[in-house]
């Protein structure tokens, strides 16, 4: 008997309950019992979808208040010493409150830092380790919750992150890591000793890290932290997602645990070898069903792939999802706007729950005890496979016919600079921004009452304008050689353009948690992409109408609209991201058409697009790269292509950063001080460079001084005829009075130093 489990389930809640239950804490405006209320409730629920989708074993410990990792941190001891003045647990303060202080600072420490989860766009709050930590468990609220499951449900699970992944996440100031090692993993031991005294079976015990390429010393951390497991404790089921984790084979199956999860929709051709690997007693938990996108599972595959196997295992047959439901959204119930074709396509988390169900019944009972789902999905597949809605003849037939000429600018960039200076007459160091100016609540209000039908699209249109007006003239007013329209009518700059390509739909809630109460709401690409009609011509025309300055022209690159997309599992990435290039290739050309002489495609998002294995690397480098080039190639001689990255490291990608031949690269620099430009110097990267002079999260007006010592860092580095000025991003979250402020100061920046130069 095979038996279904989750790894995680997403805990923001169908309609973002636990968002607004911690916004409104936050404000002040509800108390701690009120947000541990909405907390236990959603528990609960998640608890008991999962005992009606007859789930063998319910998984807890999955809910966090605000990030997993930072529970861990606490649950071990390990929050940092500097916030030690914080009343953990006393009166004055509740203990939401400390524990938030960590996430989000307070008014004497700096909140702890956050990055990237793996290659998820969910965000946790990185262990901050020192000499001076110690870990020490602290496992009340840890058993609280497992209580609770408890008393719910029979076979409980709990989840945790394992020791070894919890060490390599962190960030370690004054240490070796692994030095804490033991200390860590002694407090797992006690933990799990707690926890089999609570007659718990299976601990599942992730670890993530088996995705990434680990050296020797982190293989022999593992060897040592597990060996500490080799206690009376309750049974683990080691977890790995993301990624094929063959080459750790031989090693895994040396270590004391009593099953593994494997990662079986991004790694399908593992399960075969895996199987013969692995001890007889080992269980085998197969991640069928995807939890990183939100397809339905072609329920036929998952079992034509299973069958081999399910006699051979048995009862050690665990079905999953892939790996957490934490990067998918709830359920599809609410959607009621979705189009029914498309939404017969999709599973959502709930929905995934019972595709393990039937999947299960069909291994243990027979496929005719589920023939009635089986058709339906059947049915669905096809419908999908064959669906006009997603096949395009002329876009594949475009695809196909593409040849290398389309993708190179027609001269070299030393060419294209003398056409471009000629035709933009610009000065030395140009000073421009990276095309949002300040959302304000009026721009908000005109763009939200116009989606609700309030207003007209007259009525809409004349607001957008006099937003543009009033952002041109400003930038006029302050001297900026190349001027921006200011995006007032974005929301987004991915669903702006996906709500104008085909091939994209829109969920009503279908929101991810991506870190803390924030939510995105990715956009679906589940058809061929192109571009019905010009997107943003007539805005950009209306813009550059108002001066006789250049006004850039601000699209969003290939691959930024890729990654923050759910995208198709029917075709590579790649040939989804090649689609989505000649769509903005076709915005270029139009623009350029129009007489916009610069247009800037952002891509900030091409360096969270690099897999997990380095030796991965080169092929999606050189995929990305060519659908940027595809992008822009369009672009004449004397049309000048600019693109912008930021908060990312990107001096081990320069080559190819370089390759997309962008004749102006804007970064976000000034957050390191410029240090991120030292491998663009070191590099000799060759065209033109705005490195950003100053930060934009804060409403802190930069002094010139400051920018002026940025640039001559600057300097250091890069020529000043290749160097443009610029701060590091847009600056949509800004007022406009800092705004301007901060402007001015850096246009002064820029007079000051072409003085000097001349
Ligand atoms: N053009 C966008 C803006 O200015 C770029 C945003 C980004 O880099 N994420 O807002
Ligand atoms: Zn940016």
């Amino acid at each position: 008997m095979a038996k279904a489990h989750l790894l995680g389930y997403p805990r923001i809640g169908a309609k973002r309950e636990l968002k607004f239950a911690l916004e409104s804490f936050w404000r002040k405006e509800s108390s701690s019992d009120d947000l541990q209320k909405t907390a236990k409730s959603l528990r609960t629920n998640h608890w008991q979808k999962q005992q009606n989708a007859g789930l063998a074993y319910i998984t807890s410990n999955d809910f966090s208040l605000y990030d997993h990792v930072l529970d861990h941190t606490l649950l071990f001891g390990g929050q940092p010493k500097r916030f030690a003045k914080l009343p953990f647990g006393e009166k004055s303060i509740s203990p939401e409150n400390a524990y938030f202080s960590l996430a989000r600072g307070n008014l004497e420490q700096p909140a702890m830092e956050m990055t990237k989860w793996l290659d998820t766009n969910y965000h946790y709050i990185v262990p901050e380790l020192n000499s001076d930590t110690q870990f020490s468990l602290n496992a009340q609220d840890f058993l609280s919750q497992l209580d609770e499951a408890q008393k719910l449900a029979k076979n409980v699970k709990p989840v945790l992150l394992g020791p070894v992944s919890f060490l390599y996440l962190s960030k370690a100031r004054d240490i070796n890591k692994l030095d804490l090692l033991d200390s860590l993993t002694q407090q797992y031991v006690y933990l799990l000793q707690e926890l089999h005294a609570k007659k718990v079976e299976w601990v599942q015990i992730d670890e993530p890290i088996f995705a990434l390429d680990l050296d020797d010393a982190w293989l022999k951390a593992f060897e040592r932290a597990y060996a500490w497991f080799r206690t009376s404790r309750p049974k683990l089921l080691l977890t790995t997602y993301f990624a094929n984790v063959s080459r750790y084979q031989g090693f895994i199956a040396t270590l004391p645990v009593d099953g593994i999860h494997l990662d079986l929709v991004r790694a399908p051709e593992q399960l075969g070898p895996w199987v013969n690997a692995i001890p007889s007693y080992w269980v085998l938990s197969v991640g069928v069903v995807d939890g990183r996108n939100i397809w339905r599972t072609d329920l036929d595959k998952a079992l034509a792939l299973l069958e081999p196997w399910v006699q051979r295992l048995d009862e050690r047959l665990w079905l999953a999802p892939s790996c957490s439901l934490l990067h998918t959204p709830v359920t599809l119930e609410h959607e009621v706007k979705l189009d029914a074709e498309i939404k017969a396509w999709l599973a959502f988390g709930d929905e995934k729950l019972v595709e393990l169900n039937i999947i299960a019944m069909a291994l243990n009972h027979g496929v005719d005890s589920v023939a009635n789902e089986l058709s339906i999905s059947r049915a669905a597949v096809a419908s999908r496979n064959h669906s006009a809605r997603v096949h395009h003849a002329d876009v594949k037939a475009r695809i196909s016919a593409l040849d290398i000429v389309n993708e190179n600018r027609e001269s070299p960039f030393s060419v294209r600079k003398i056409t471009q200076r000629a035709r933009l007459n610009l000065p030395l160091l140009p000073t421009t921004t990276i095309g949002s100016f300040p959302q304000t609540p009026d721009v908000r209000a005109s763009r939200a009452a116009f989606k609700k039908g309030e207003i007209s699209q007259t009525k809409y249109d004349a607001d957008m304008e006099s937003h543009i007006t009033y952002a041109i003239r400003e930038q006029e007013d302050l001297g900026l050689d190349v001027l921006v329209h200011g995006e007032a009518e974005r929301n987004d700059m991915v669903e702006y353009f996906g709500e104008k390509l085909a091939g994209y739909v829109f969920t009503q809630n279908g929101w991810v948690q991506s870190y803390g109460s924030r939510c995105v709401k990715p956009p679906v690409i589940y058809g061929d992409v192109y571009r019905p009609q010009p997107m943003t011509v007539e805005t950009a025309s209306f813009a550059q109408s108002l001066s006789t300055r250049p006004v850039k022209g601000m699209l969003t690159g290939p691959i930024t609209m890729l990654q923050w997309s759910f995208v198709r599992d029917d075709q590579p990435r790649e040939a989804t991201a090649l689609q989505l290039a000649l769509a903005i290739r076709d915005e270029v050309d139009d623009l350029q058409k129009a007489g916009i002489a610069i247009i800037q495609i952002d891509e900030p998002a091409l360096r969270e697009g690099l897999p997990l294995q380095s030796a991965a690397w080169v092929n999606y480098l050189a995929w990305a790269v060519r659908a940027f080039k595809l992008s822009a190639s369009v672009a004449k001689d004397d049309t000048q292509i600019h693109t912008h990255m930021c908060y990312a490291e990107f001096n081990d990608i320069l080559p190819a950063i370089a390759a997309m031949d962008a004749d102006v690269i804007t970064i976000e620099t000034s957050r390191s001080a410029m240090e991120l430009l030292d491998g663009f110097g070191k590099f000799s990267y060759p065209n033109d460079i705005g490195p950003g002079v100053y930060d934009i999260h804060s409403p802190r007006v930069p002094t010139i001084e400051a920018m002026e010592k940025m640039m001559k860092r600057a300097f250091e580095v890069i020529p000043a005829e290749r160097l443009w000025i610029n701060p590091d991003c847009g600056l949509k979250t800004r007022g406009w009075e800092e705004t301007k402020l901060a402007l001015q100061n850096m246009v002064n920046v820029a007079k000051k130093l072409r003085e000097k130069l001349a």
